[in-house]
C-alpha cells in the first residue's frame, strides 16, 4: 500500500515510502516494474529523465541501458562519477512497459505523471542541488513548462536557485539527433553541464 506522508525532513524516509510506492497500479495503470531509485550518497546535482526503461525496471535502478551509456559519453564521466554526481529521478519512476503500437516503450499518461510529481517536489524541496539536469522532451516540459528541444537544448536557465540545463534524450527514439544541427546543439549543452560540474568542483 502506498504511503505519502504530509511532509519529509530526510531523504532517507522519503526514499522508503518512494521504494514501495504503487500509487499509478492503485489508480489502474498496467505498471511492470517497481520504483526505480537512486541510493542517495551526497549528490548535488539533480538528473530528471522520463521514465526508466526495461532494463532499469529490472536492475531498480537508474541509466542502466544503453542509453545511459550514451549520456556518461556525452558529459565525459564513467559510471562511478555519474552517480556519485548525479541523483537521478524521473517523470515517472516505474518501467511503464511496451507501447500499444509496439514501438518503444508506453509514454505515462498525465496521470501518471502528476502522482509521480509529488516525489520529485519533495525530492527538490530536501535536496536543493545546485544544478538539474532535465533529459528529453517529457521532462523538460514538467520541469521548465518548454516544449520543442530546439529551443532549448544548448541554453541554460534558473529555477529555485539551481541552474537547470536540458538535454535531448539520449536513446535517439525520437530522431531528433539525426539532424547534425541538433547534434551541434547536444554537444553545447553537454559542455555546458560539464562547465557547471567542474564549477562545482573549484
Ligand atoms: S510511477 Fe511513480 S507514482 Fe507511479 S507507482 Fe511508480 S513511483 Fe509511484
Amino acid at each position: 500500500m502506498t504511503r505519502r506522508r504530509s511532509s519529509y525532513r530526510s531523504l532517507a524516509s522519503l526514499q522508503r515510502d518512494l521504494s514501495a510506492c504503487r500509487a499509478c497500479v492503485e489508480a489502474g495503470y498496467p505498471l511492470e516494474s517497481l520504483p526505480v531509485r537512486n541510493v542517495f550518497t551526497g549528490q548535488r546535482a539533480y538528473m530528471y529523465g522520463q521514465a526508466p526503461g526495461i532494463v532499469e525496471g529490472e536492475e531498480r535502478r537508474p541509466w542502466r541501458g544503453r542509453a545511459g551509456g550514451t549520456l556518461r559519453r556525452w558529459l565525459q564521466l564513467d559510471e562511478e562519477e555519474f552517480y556519485a554526481t548525479f541523483y537521478c529521478a524521473s517523470v515517472t519512476r516505474c518501467y511503464p512497459g511496451r507501447a500499444s503500437s509496439g514501438r518503444g516503450d508506453r509514454t505515462p499518461t498525465p496521470r501518471e505523471q502528476e502522482l509521480c510529481a509529488f516525489w520529485r517536489e519533495w525530492e527538490l524541496e530536501i535536496l536543493r542541488p545546485t544544478l538539474i539536469v532535465p533529459v528529453g522532451g517529457l521532462a523538460i516540459k514538467r520541469l521548465l513548462g518548454i516544449s520543442g528541444l530546439a529551443s532549448c537544448i544548448g541554453c541554460r536557465y534558473e529555477r529555485d536557485g539551481a541552474t537547470v540545463i536540458p538535454l535531448p534524450h539520449p536513446s535517439g527514439a525520437s530522431g531528433w539527433l539525426n539532424l547534425a544541427a541538433n547534434r551541434r546543439l547536444t554537444e553545447r549543452a553537454a559542455g555546458l553541464v560539464r562547465e557547471a560540474l567542474a564549477r562545482f568542483q573549484g
